[in-house]
């Protein structure tokens, strides 16, 4: 598949990468519709903010549920999804707390050894409690599809 990646400060390409795929029974493979450009993106771009070369990029994307693991309930192929901007197990105290952004288990979108945003698809850790459904009627509205990409990261952000 097609990914996002980056190299160096100013030095962003479009590469074949692996392709996404479920790993463990609690995945997913989402196939991206829509992802942003978020602001916290351009400090890596930028250099502010260090990234190993190669590593992908893209933190607020939603998509289509492509294939699902064993143990994955309340998704299945073919589900309208956005995902906020990290994964979470959603059993921890912090993520009872709602404080998914400091999961044990969870992490960040691009960081090393995980897919980012800005790709063809990703691979979801803990879909379950990490995605959030949206109506499938949705797909067929382009307008609405784009709008809705704000509750990846724009609304949790304004929010917190
Ligand atoms: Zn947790």
């Amino acid at each position: 598949m097609r990914a996002t990646t980056i190299h160096a400060p100013f030095d962003m390409r479009v590469e074949e990468v692996p392709d996404a795929r479920v790993r463990e029974p609690g995945d997913v493979v989402v196939r991206v519709v829509r992802a942003c450009i978020c602001g916290s993106d351009l400090w890596a771009y930028r250099g502010e903010a260090e990234r190993q070369p190669g590593q992908r990029i893209g933190h607020e994307f939603l998509g289509v549920v492509e294939e699902a693991g064993a143990e994955v309930s309340a998704f299945a192929p073919g589900d309208l999804v956005v995902a906020p901007f990290v994964w979470s197990d959603g059993t921890c105290r912090f993520c009872a707390e709602g404080l998914q952004t400091s999961c044990p288990r969870g992490g960040f979108w691009g960081s090393p050894g995980s897919d980012g945003g800005q790709g063809e698809a990703v691979r979801v850790p803990f879909a379950d409690a990490t995605l959030v459904g949206l109506p499938a009627a949705a797909l067929s509205d382009e307008r609405l599809l784009t709008a809705l990409l704000a509750l990846s990261d724009v609304l949790g952000t304004g929010h917190h």
